[in-house]
């Protein structure tokens, strides 16, 4: 088991980060595994032996894409990626259910924080990025 908001330890040769072939920004690698925990129907999903990356960009469409340039849209997934809307409701925090407004709260932070350096997060699993949710947070 991965421990939680590290940085990926999958030892696969595949580039870090990637171009979204839509926005044609750069984004992070995410695990195989966050992206299985998160799309619709993932056993008719075939996956490739490559890198797949989180695009963040609030205003692309792209939530998932490889290193083939192959993409899976937010209406691919299950979860609502809160990053990619602005909603107050939308969810920032997957692991303790903290949305964008709440993040704005200090002592709602402070729990997370402290909760997360307890190791009592899984982002790896919940949050569609992969990652830590604190950069999220104002
Ligand atoms: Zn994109």
């Amino acid at each position: 088991m991965t421990s939680c908001c590290s940085e990926n330890t999958d030892s696969s040769s595949a580039p870090k980060t990637h171009r979204c072939p839509v926005d044609g920004e750069l984004y992070s690698r995410v695990p195989m595994t966050t992206i299985l925990h998160h799309i619709h129907q993932p056993w008719m999903w075939h996956a490739k032996p490559q890198g797949y990356y989180f695009c963040s960009n609030p205003h692309c469409d792209v939530v998932y894409f490889g290193e083939d340039n192959s993409v899976l849209t937010k209406s691919s997934l299950r979860t609502k990626v809160g990053v990619k809307d602005n909603h107050p409701n939308s969810l920032i925090c997957y692991c303790f259910g903290v949305s964008r407004a709440e993040s704005k709260s200090q002592d709602i932070k402070a729990f997370v924080v402290r909760s997360t350096r307890e190791k009592k997060c899984a982002c790896t699993a919940r949050n569609p990025s992969g990652r830590c949710c604190l950069k999220d947070f104002r």
